[in-house]
């Protein structure tokens, strides 16, 4: 059943899902196609209609957007235009100077590479995946730009950009008559330094913002708390290498703290940790990632939950504040 609301993104005339999904992990070349299929199926059912892809999505870099863009060529093909569809460029895709960062040469290839994966003749939003100290922050402006004033994107985003440079920018993209429409960073439990930069600026910018990882990859729904590394979980992925052992007993306590308190609530883990998201001033999405069709419905349940109460809210305070 789709009860999902939906958040306008800054200033815009775009509504975005309070969950959106994204393809980073379990939609490359070795992931069951009969689960991504399912996991497109049910999200769209749920009124998850906000996709997140960049053209490394995989493993290997590309195939998340080709595995994607099949089933956008067959069985979704009637959909296109309920979809809101994003993509990325800015890191590593292929060898020499201009396989990576933040050039007009790179960004304006790896669009054109990834609307050939996706089987589209155009995406809703473009974005520069990672500032690039290198490259003038006008260049990057001027290729998204580039972007949209071709008709190949209808809207720019920016991604991982810190508060100065993003004002930059936004100021830049504005000049252009090309508003940047949102910005994309990681936001969770374990790690709220957003709080303090880019959150604020976003706010102050009065553009949407998109928040990554709020799982924190999967240690915020407790499969890790006994120790062990679940057998299929991606901590235990050799190809996913921004989760392992040491990052999961690093975290433990926290996640201790945070889970007492859920139990406390009644409430999941899993959802406490999305409800908080959505009830933090300013957030316009909660971008989830998941491995099949039961833990995406449990993701998109939270979007139904009643907001955390205030009690429980100063607890989780108390237990998480960035310093
Ligand atoms: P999450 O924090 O939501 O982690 C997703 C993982 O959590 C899943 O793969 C699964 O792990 C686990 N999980 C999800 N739901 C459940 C559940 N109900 N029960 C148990 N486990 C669950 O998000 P991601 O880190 O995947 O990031 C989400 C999206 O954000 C990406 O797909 C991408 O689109 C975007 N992103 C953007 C970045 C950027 O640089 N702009 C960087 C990172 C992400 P398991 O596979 O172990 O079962």
């Amino acid at each position: 059943m789709n009860t999902m609301l939906y958040r306008r993104c800054g200033r815009s005339g775009v509504l975005l899902p309070e969950i959106s999904l994204g393809l980073w992990h379990n939609f490359g070349a070795g992931d069951d196609p009969a689960a991504c299929r399912a996991m497109i199926a049910c999200a769209l059912e749920r009124g998850i209609c906000h996709f997140d892809l960049a053209d490394n999505y995989g493993p290997p870099p590309g195939s998340a957007e080709e595995r994607f863009g099949s089933l956008l060529a067959g069985e979704f093909a009637a959909h296109r235009d309920e979809m809101f569809i994003s993509t990325k460029a800015g890191h590593l895709m292929w060898p020499g100077p201009y396989g990576d960062w933040g050039s007009r040469k790179h960004l304006l290839a790896g669009l054109d590479q990834s609307l050939k994966r996706l089987r589209l003749d155009y995406v809703d939003v473009f974005y520069s995946h990672r500032p690039d100290p290198e490259t003038p922050i006008e260049e990057t402006v001027g290729a998204l730009v580039q972007a949209v004033r071709s008709g190949k994107a209808l809207y720019a985003g920016l991604s991982k950009y810190p508060p100065e440079l993003f004002r930059r920018a936004c100021a830049l993209l504005a000049e252009e008559k090309v508003p940047c429409l949102i910005h994309q960073y990681r936001y969770n439990l374990l790690d709220r330094s957003c709080e303090i930069g880019m959150l604020p600026a976003t706010r102050e910018q009065q553009i949407g913002s998109i928040v990554f990882s709020p799982l924190a990859q999967g240690m915020l729904t407790g499969k890790y708390r006994t120790g062990s590394l679940p057998a299929d979980s991606r901590a235990r992925r050799a190809d996913s290498p921004f989760l392992n052992t040491e990052r999961v007993a690093e975290s433990a306590a926290a996640v201790e703290r945070i889970a007492a308190l859920a139990d406390q609530a009644g409430i999941s883990l899993t959802q406490l940790a999305l409800r908080w998201l959505l009830g933090r001033p300013g957030i316009t999405s909660v971008l989830i990632g998941a491995r099949n069709v039961t833990q995406l419905e449990q993701c998109a349940d939270a979007a139904g939950l009643p907001p955390l109460d205030d009690d429980l809210l100063r607890a989780l305070d108390d237990a998480t504040r960035p310093s």
